[in-house]
């Protein structure tokens, strides 16, 4: 199995287009409404599209309007990291796969949402990959 830590920014660079290295590697955003899955509703579940780990799932997917898909949890704890960020001038929780590290978006609480956790994980499209499949009993 691949080590995702282990791989350099020059096989990142291979592995993943410029836009992709810029967001996942470089904790860049991509701009709002533009990104592929902001209003997506199918079921599947939501992969890094860096390592392909699992992250999120349509069934905690939720409109917030805000221009990013958001989910209100990850599919499991573990799967993400979550650290402080002080870029921009701004204190802001950083959202990380905890499989390959590659950057995700940030998450946000108590904005008042009408969601189980009041969170908000806004995460870039372009660092998921959603594959479409019904999620009854997961
Ligand atoms: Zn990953």
């Amino acid at each position: 199995m691949t080590d995702f830590k282990l791989i350099t920014d020059s096989q990142w660079r291979e592995r993943l287009s410029a836009a992709e290295y810029h967001v996942l590697r470089e904790a860049g955003t991509e701009p709002p409404h533009v990104g592929e899955y902001t209003n997506t509703t199918s079921d599947g579940v939501y992969s890094c599209r860096a390592c392909g780990t699992e992250l999120f799932r349509s069934t905690e997917k939720f409109e917030s309007h805000c221009g990013w898909p958001s989910f209100f949890s990850p599919l499991a704890g573990d799967k993400i990291i979550e650290r402080e960020d002080r870029s921009l001038g701004m204190v802001r929780t950083e959202v990380l796969c905890a499989t390959c590290e590659s950057h995700l978006g940030h998450v946000f609480a108590g904005e008042g949402y009408d969601t189980p956790t009041d969170l908000r994980y806004c995460i870039n499209s372009i660092s998921l990959t959603l594959e479409e499949r019904p999620l009854d009993g997961e």
